[in-house]
């Protein structure tokens, strides 16, 4: 049995929060996965309710779980996820982006995925105040770089036939700190040369995202570029509402939208729950590389097909362009679980 810590979050959090434990329930009924979900509150409501935006009952709940999914989370997003990824080491956010049928992408044969730094950088909150400017500490570690760049290199061995790794900064301008990166990413690369390096200014990516994302395989960067190109990779694909996230570290890991809380939709049960279901797709593919479960990875295959086959099918929520509740479409991939 899995022990599952789902941060229920908010937004439009309770709602894929709601949408993702009917599915899981269903993947417990037809694939006969044990599977027991805690819920649990962190965010603004539990900073509201608690003073606290990650309670301490919260955190010891995760730490006992086997892997834990958290819905987007608000004004306290940084209180949250950072503090956390921080915490238990998840050192590698991991973003893929797929073109599927039905989904309006820029090009039919996009396959890419981000391996974003996920500890350091201007996430670290180390911004103080001097005079009339304010100064923030852009921290770039070796022993952070090349951990990632060596999961970017691995995690392109493990793919399909690119088999490229981009390496993406704006070293020419941040020549100390990104200088780092970069030199550390092309080092790591001398061990790996069966896969073809490069390397990237992070405009001349974001421009060569739009015009020819179907080029790229495997791009390493740092966090707050990492987090950036994300969000436009999703929507070359089709949409911040179909897109997954994996903060991966080496015991322990979480599963989350990339998108946030999404306020101007909360409430009104139109939001897209497939960004948190395929977010539990990548978990079972971590559980199941775990624990060597075959279970796992059989569950995580008919997540992807589920939603994909529902979207194929041309049953959508708003965003993407259909007319489905969240609830809706949901109903309609536990039918084709
Ligand atoms: P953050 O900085 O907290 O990550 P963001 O800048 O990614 O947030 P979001 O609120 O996550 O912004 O998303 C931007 C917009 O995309 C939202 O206002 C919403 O309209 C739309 N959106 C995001 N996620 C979804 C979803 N799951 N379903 C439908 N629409 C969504």
């Amino acid at each position: 049995m899995y022990r599952i810590s789902l941060i229920t979050g908010d937004g439009i959090g309770p709602d894929l929060s709601e949408s993702a434990i009917s599915v899981l329930d269903a993947i417990h009924d037809n694939l006969g996965l044990q599977l027991k979900i805690e819920k649990l509150m962190a965010g603004d409501l539990a900073l509201k309710k608690f003073g606290q935006a990650l309670p301490d009952d919260t955190l010891q709940s995760i730490k006992k779980s086997d892997a834990c999914m958290k819905a987007p989370v608000g004004e306290s997003a940084a209180d949250v996820i950072v503090v956390l990824r921080r915490m238990l080491d998840l050192y590698a956010n991991i973003r893929p982006a797929k073109s599927y049928p039905g989904m309006n992408a820029l090009k039919d044969n996009i396959d890419l995925v981000i391996v974003r730094e996920n500890t350091e950088d201007l996430y670290t909150g180390k911004e103080f105040e001097i005079a009339n400017a304010a100064v923030a500490f852009r921290i770039i570690s070796e022993s952070a770089s090349r951990k990632i760049a060596k999961y970017a290199f691995d995690t392109a061995r493990q793919r399909n036939d690119k088999k490229r790794v981009t390496c993406i900064h704006k070293s020419n301008v941040m020549r100390k700190t990104d200088g780092l990166f970069s030199r550390v990413c092309a080092d790591v690369a001398k061990q790996y040369s069966d896969i073809e390096f490069e390397q990237m200014y992070v405009d001349a990516c974001a421009m060569n995202l739009i015009r020819r994302p179907d080029s790229f395989d495997v791009m390493v960067t740092t966090n707050l570029f990492g987090d950036i190109l994300s969000d436009e990779a999703a929507e070359v694909v089709g949409g911040l509402g179909m897109a997954p996230a994996a903060n991966i570290g080496d015991s322990f890991a979480l599963f989350e939208p990339v998108h946030g809380a999404a306020f101007d939709i909360a409430g009104k049960g139109i939001a897209n729950p497939s960004s948190f279901i395929l977010s539990a797709k990548m978990m079972f593919e971590w559980l199941g590389a775990k624990h060597n479960d075959k279970k796992c990875i059989e569950a995580a295959g008919k997540l992807e097909s589920a939603v994909y086959g529902v979207v194929k099918k041309g049953i959508k929520t708003r965003d993407i362009g259909g007319t489905k509740t969240t609830k809706e479409f949901t109903n309609e991939i536990i039918s084709l679980l």
